[in-house]
């Protein structure tokens, strides 16, 4: 077995493996290449519908299946001891998992079971040519810097990596991956713990990464009910609704919805942000949205620094007007 492999812990939802888990194979198949080295995915899940295929297209070289019907509802502690246990058969010299909710939580405890560091939620990886070291980026201070974070002195180099980070290229359909099962000590799988039920959170109605329209509101939204004209604009727009974390505070809205450092990083494509005055860290969510719209009455506002349209003015006089344009416009193209 070759040592200097890049693996990443592939994110598998009813036995689909998620779009997070291509863009990290996309940076894991660059990152090797530096290396001369290979893509080890692995996959933990009770069935796969698809996915091998399709991460093999954008660089996989093995693909480690680990299934079980353990891995039906999550359970951390059977999928980071999964984690730790492949990390043990195949050596590799760096692994990479999305930070969504579940590789933030398995990724951690099978970094401390393996005796390595984590660099949690990197914007950036790189290799430094001289020590072959895994440069880790992500913002830190509360986002007023980036540092660049390096683990010299033990292996493997674990990363999380929030989703959108990275954009997974172009798949090369004429590629192939051999798949490999993973054994897993029963031991693994006869876990202490054991996971109930899974319920949807509370006002989750969709995941925002997954959309290329957001509006979000911020505290110039004033209260809970006022995310109401928010939904409908984004409803028209067939999009979804996001928020700044002094909205998610006050509870005007779930935290699913929460945009930003703490909260989730989004890619859409138009992003209108009303009664956001634009901090580094709200800003740190947004960096790879294609066009943003601005909507703030302080003509100061720091938003309107990097937005690409800024509407200087009352959010509750000027939301209500794109709801009617956009729906005049839906109404013409019907007619
Ligand atoms: P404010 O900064 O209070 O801005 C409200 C804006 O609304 C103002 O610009 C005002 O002019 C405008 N306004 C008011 N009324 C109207 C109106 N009627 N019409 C138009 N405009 C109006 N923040 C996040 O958003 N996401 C994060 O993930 C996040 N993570 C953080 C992590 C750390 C470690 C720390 C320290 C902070 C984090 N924050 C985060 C908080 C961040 O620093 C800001 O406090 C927060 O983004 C401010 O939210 P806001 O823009 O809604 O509120």
């Amino acid at each position: 077995m070759k040592t200097g492999d890049v693996m990443v812990v592939g994110e598998v939802r009813s036995g689909v493996v998620q779009p997070v888990t291509m863009e990290l194979i996309s940076r894991a198949r660059i990152l090797a290449d530096l290396q001369g080295s290979d893509v080890v995915v692995l996959l933990m899940s009770d069935e796969l519908e698809s996915g091998p295929g399709e991460c093999a297209a954008f660089g996989a070289d093995r693909i480690l299946l680990a299934l079980a019907p353990e891995f039906g509802l999550f359970n951390q502690d059977i999928q980071y001891r999964t984690v730790v246990h492949a990390v043990m058969e195949t050596k590799p010299a760096v692994v990479l998992a999305p930070a969504t909710t579940s590789g933030r939580t398995i990724m951690p405890a099978a970094a401390a079971a393996l005796g390595t560091g984590l660099t949690a939620d990197c914007t950036g990886l790189d290799i430094d040519f001289e020590t072959m070291d895994l440069i880790q980026t992500r913002p830190a201070i509360g986002g007023n810097v980036m540092a660049s974070i390096r683990t010299p002195n033990h292996r493997p180099q674990m990363a999380t990596v929030r989703p959108r980070t990275f954009s997974p290229g172009e798949p090369d359909r004429t590629r192939e991956a051999k798949l490999l099962r993973l054994d897993i000590p029963q031991e693994i799988l006869d876990s202490p713990v054991e996971t109930l039920g899974a319920e949807p959170a509370e006002g989750d109605e969709s995941n925002i990464q997954d959309m290329d329209v957001i509006v979000s509101g911020g505290k110039g939204i004033a209260r809970a009910g006022s995310f109401d004209l928010l939904r409908e604009l984004a409803s028209l727009l067939g999009g979804g609704v996001g928020a700044s974390r002094a909205a998610v505070d006050n509870r005007w809205i779930g935290y699913p919805h929460q945009v930003g450092l703490s909260g989730k990083a989004v890619s859409p494509r138009v992003y209108i942000a009303a009664g956001i005055s634009g901090s580094v860290q709200h800003l740190a969510g947004i960096q790879t949205a294609d066009f943003i719209v601005a909507v703030n009455r302080d003509p100061d506002a720091p938003i309107f620094r990097v937005a690409d349209l800024s509407i200087c003015g009352d959010l509750f006089d000027v939301i209500p007007r794109m709801i009617e344009a956009v729906r005049s416009r839906i109404e013409k193209r019907k007619s």
